[in-house]
């Protein structure tokens, strides 16, 4: 999909299944942030698979130069400033509906491919870790190469990173629920809660930021509200 020009007042593109539409997003600019606007859209197309691509107040409305595109509000585009791009064009969002699928020549085929190569993913080299225990079962890994983003990036190495790992999200009792993006046999979505005390989230506010003492390194958390 190529987004061409600029609207003239803020917008989202709507998009279910062949037909598609520009769409007022008026009540949504300067007042919503991703959360909102994207449970708003999701209400307005009234199903809750539709996707929704949605840009921030603070970031891509602004066209902050790194401002993120996230993607039904926990998965994030958070490279190269897609955010800021979509804020210039004054588009908010857009919104994806499909029910038709996809229409393969020889589906017997393709199932039987898909499968192997399903199995094939699930069982390569660094995978399984991945999928027990999330993105952070290579923060050992990553501590001990240096390249920790720590104290504005100055640094790339803490003292003790035992705490940070998925591993320990699992025996401490953190970890609520696995979750995937679609199809995907990796699964490294981790959904944890600390019910109580300090927490630190994994490595871009506290570690790298030093915002916080580093008291209690006991738990990563998705700061998101979910
Ligand atoms: S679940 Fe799969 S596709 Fe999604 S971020 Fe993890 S590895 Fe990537």
């Amino acid at each position: 999909m190529i987004v061409r020009g600029k609207a003239k007042k803020p917008v989202y593109i709507f998009i279910d299944n062949d037909f598609a539409e520009i769409r007022d997003a008026s009540k949504l600019w300067g007042g919503k942030d991703v959360r909102e606007a994207t449970n708003l859209l999701k209400e307005e197309t009234k199903d809750p698979n539709t996707q929704v691509l949605c840009i921030g107040q603070g970031g891509g409305e602004n066209k902050v130069a790194y401002a993120s595109i996230n993607v039904t509000i926990h998965n994030i585009a958070a490279r190269g400033g897609g955010g800021a791009l979509m804020g210039d064009k004054n588009l908010k969002a857009i919104t994806v509906r499909g029910t038709k699928g996809v229409e393969v020549v020889d589906s017997e085929r393709f199932s039987g491919r898909v499968s192997t190569l399903f199995k094939k993913m699930k069982e390569a080299p660094g995978v399984p870790p991945l999928n027990r225990y999330g993105t952070s079962s290579g923060m050992l890994m990553i501590n001990d190469l240096g390249a920790v983003p720590t104290k504005n990036f100055t640094m790339g190495r803490m003292d003790d990173v035992s705490t940070l790992t998925g591993q320990h999200l699992v025996e401490a009792g953190y970890l609520k629920r696995r979750v995937s993006c679609y199809s995907c046999p990796v699964a490294c979505h981790r959904y944890c809660t600390v019910e109580e005390g300090p927490f630190e989230e994994l490595i871009l506010v506290d570690q790298n930021l030093r915002l916080f003492p580093l008291l209690v390194l006991d738990a990563i958390l998705k700061i998101h509200l979910w």
